[in-house]
């Protein structure tokens, strides 16, 4: 049975974009991606949305001012191409743990998955991150291999979105499953004796979107 979209939890799951963006901080400038995956109405809003945000945002440095116009110009331009890609989602779930027909979904892969995502949402992969996410998930989970999370970190650019991905396994996992690869990037989080604001908001939106029992997780 393919997946509903993340966003929505409605239509056929069946396309994801990636769309580059950029930010000025006056000297410097960071150049990412992000990725979106659902439905063709969702990733379109997504993608518009990220595009307004580039316009207001996208402008404070030399280089940004120089960049941001042509990727306004493509984001739109994206935007309006979207068709479906079921390979491409396909291939992004399966590398994310999720096989095609959800048979036999195992756990340990998902934890990998989820915590690759998360570990390269920023667009950089920290070292101390990625010890901690082996250090933990191997006293978490039976059978965890750390070759496995590595080699998944080797090319993040084949993994789903976090939150998307968060999307997808409320549909496919129980409360358990979804309390336990959660309780992981809550771990991996805080590793360092800090969560940042932005690790919290990306965990906030993870949680939101695993549909988990709040009550569950604040206990
Ligand atoms: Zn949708």
């Amino acid at each position: 049975m393919p997946h509903r979209c993340p966003t929505c939890q409605e239509r056929e799951l069946d396309t994801l974009a990636t769309l580059p963006y950029v930010r000025g901080f006056l000297i410097a400038y960071q150049i990412g991606t992000k990725k979106f995956i659902g439905c063709r109405p969702c990733v379109r809003k997504s993608i518009f949305k990220e595009v307004g945000l580039s316009a207001v945002v996208g402008w404070f440095s030399i280089t940004a001012l120089i960049i941001n116009p042509f990727l306004l110009v493509y984001g739109v331009f994206r935007g309006a191409v979207l068709s479906p890609d079921p390979a491409a989602v396909r291939k992004a779930l399966a590398e994310a743990g999720l096989p095609p027909d959800d048979a036999g979904v195992d756990i340990v892969h998902i934890a990998y998955g989820l915590a690759a995502a998360m570990i390269a949402a920023d667009g950089k992969i920290e070292r101390d991150e990625v010890s901690a996410a082996i250090r933990i998930g191997a006293t978490l989970f039976e059978g965890f291999e750390a070759d496995a999370l590595l080699r998944l970190l080797q090319r993040p650019k084949d993994l789903p979105d976090p939150v998307g991905l968060a999307g997808v396994l409320a549909q496919v996992l129980d409360e358990p499953q979804k309390l336990a690869v959660y309780r992981y990037l809550e771990a991996i989080a805080g590793a360092d004796g800090e969560v940042s604001a932005d690790e919290a908001a990306l965990l906030q939106c993870v949680h939101s979107r695993l549909a988990l029992d709040p009550q569950l997780v604040a206990a």
